[in-house]
């Protein structure tokens, strides 16, 4: 027996036999050709084609499965008609004078590393999307490639492992013949995860070069709760996973009873728990989760990936979108924190040696005030349609905030001229995520609505630690008690002020702070959606009242 260690997706076990489906770009005809033209008539009928099988595959997944699974084909669709792609692709045809799959191939590669080298683990998974539609495309173009060769025959069970998964092939794929996934590389929100995870495929990800080609054909069996692969698993393994099973039905149907429930303790200690977002797909997973809002929209990430600053217009209707899929419940939309791990090369900033500690957050928008004007118009706006709050970022001072303040009383003031309709009553908070915001936190509560502690970057500048250098991750301690004690003293600020305070680093969802935050008396745990019933469940079990004065003791004596 072989034990193997990635990381899983979802939490149950499954067996199988081994089936290696290894995709790769080997067999592309790679030669100079003779007429632009001709090439460029090709390309023209495989991206038409691949944009058909595409739109199919939409139609047929919305009937299935729903809106959710068919909007990965939506996004494809738009990656395949990317003007961009699309452009680049004709440049190598042309500049280059590579044969038509040669030139998808190459361009589809550039991509491909574009979006695998940014920082956002949303966006990096989209590097798997774009090896899926090259993969399209080339199937259109040539016989030689994976495309149009014979699908591996399946009789019985199966576990397929594949360097990546297409979101098309999850979507096809026949429950009662496919058991599960292992995959050399892949990435938790790909879409292909998002699908494994929503049809209850379980998965295991990162599994490196590990699986052997002997291996093909062997009983193998994943347990995706611990991200573990066993090949040709032993009897007494065979047992202690099927118990696993059992226990793994038994916490889901258990999570799952809890939708709908309040998220109150036995002692009737009652706290918010919602969802962090970074763009407006993740929705209907916030809705599936019963996250009773959204605690953080990163709208950052509305500015990357794009030549130019989106329009006052296109954040209006992402804004909008959201506050209306959201209902009543509340948006916090976050304003743009762009700069550190967070570009774009139109905002052309300066080079700098320390980016953490640099021209970032509001400190850009202070800068160029334009920009964040646009942003809070669109805001204003949206906010008619839902129940919107605005968070700045990176907040240092009392002065940053007064600033911030009289910009957004600005825009209210230009849109009641403009006759343009929105709330009065967004509220205004900022986020507490630098040592400085923490200690005068007594100041900054008078100025705002709310607080929420951002985790992350508090860690990381208390602890002096870059929570990007991975050389440095085993110090990057979150339970650290400077980091615990501030939090309470954020918390103690808040309250005395009458304002709340929530979490929306990555601390919210950890399972073993739930009982330290419920004694702090935080108001609101904002985490990743698919945490929401876990936390949840931690909440329903606690008794403050009981573990009040040992947490304090641990932590603050
Ligand atoms: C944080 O710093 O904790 C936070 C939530 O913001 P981000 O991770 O986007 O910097
Ligand atoms: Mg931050």
């Amino acid at each position: 027996m072989v034990i193997l260690k990635g990381k899983g997706i979802g939490e149950s076990v499954s067996f199988g036999t081994l089936l290696i489906n290894k995709k790769n770009f080997d067999n592309i005809p790679k030669y100079f050709h003779e007429s632009f033209d001709l090439e460029k008539s090709r390309l023209e009928k495989a991206l038409d084609s691949a944009i058909k099988e595409n739109a199919d595959m939409y139609k047929k997944t919305l009937e299935i499965s729903g809106e959710k699974e068919a909007e990965i084909f939506e996004v494809h669709g738009m990656m395949i008609k990317d003007k961009d792609y699309r452009l680049s692709i004709l440049n190598i045809i042309q500049n280059e004078k590579y044969n038509c799959e040669y030139a998808v191939y190459k361009a589809s590669k550039k991509f491909h590393e574009m979006f695998l080298n940014l920082d956002d683990e949303y966006m990096r998974s989209r590097a798997a999307d774009v090896k899926d539609i090259c993969l399209n495309i080339l199937k259109y173009l040539t016989d030689e490639i994976d495309g149009k060769k014979e699908e591996p025959k399946i009789d019985s069970k199966v576990i397929v492992f594949s360097d990546d998964l297409m979101p098309s092939e999850v979507s096809n794929a026949d429950k009662n013949l496919i058991s599960g996934y292992i995959l050399s590389g892949g990435s938790e929100c790909s879409h292909a995860s998002i699908l494994a995870r929503l049809s209850n495929i379980p998965m295991v990800l990162g599994i490196g070069e590990h699986i052997k080609p002997e291996y093909d054909g062997m009983d193998v069996a994943i347990d995706s709760g611990e991200g573990k692969v066993y090949i040709s698993p032993d009897t007494d393994t065979v047992k202690m996973l099927k118990r696993k099973e059992k226990q793994y039905v038994k916490k889901h149907e258990s999570l799952n009873s809890l939708k709908g429930k309040e998220n109150i303790t036995l002692d009737g200690y009652k706290i918010n728990i919602y969802a962090n977002i970074n763009n407006d797909f993740q929705i209907d997973e916030v809705l599936n989760s019963d996250a009773g809002g959204i605690g953080l929209f990163r709208s950052e990430f509305l500015y990357l990936n794009r030549d130019t600053y989106p329009t006052e217009e296109e954040q209006f209707e992402t804004y909008k979108k959201i506050a209306e899929k959201m209902g009543g419940n509340k948006v916090i939309i976050r304003t743009l924190d762009i700069g550190s791990d967070k570009s774009a090369d139109y905002f052309e900033f300066p080079e700098e040696i320390n980016p953490a500690m640099g021209y970032r957050g509001v400190r850009v928008c202070l800068d160029r005030p334009e920009i964040l004007i646009t942003q809070l118009r669109a805001i204003y706006r949206a906010s008619n349609y839902g129940n919107i709050s605005i968070m700045f970022p990176m907040i240092i001072s009392e002065t940053e905030v007064k600033t911030l303040k009289a910009m957004a009383a600005k825009v209210r003031e230009d849109l009641k001229k403009e006759n343009i309709p929105f709330s009065e009553d967004v509220e205004i908070g900022i986020m507490v995520e630098t040592p400085a915001a923490a200690l005068i936190s007594d100041i900054l509560a008078s100025e705002v609505d709310f607080f929420s502690i951002g985790t992350n970057d508090l860690t990381q500048y208390t602890l002096a630690i870059d929570r990007q250098n991975s050389k440095v991750n085993q110090f990057f301690d979150s339970h650290h008690k400077s980091i615990l004690r501030m939090i309470k003293l954020i918390v103690d600020n808040a309250h005395k002020h009458g304002i709340w305070a929530g979490i929306c680093g990555e601390m919210s969802s950890d399972e073993s702070l739930t009982e330290v935050f419920l004694a702090m008396g935080v108001d609101e745990l904002s985490m990743p959606s698919s945490s929401i019933l876990k936390i949840r469940k931690k909440v329903l079990e606690t008794d403050v009242g009981k573990i009040k004065n040992k947490i304090f003791k641990k932590f603050f004596k």
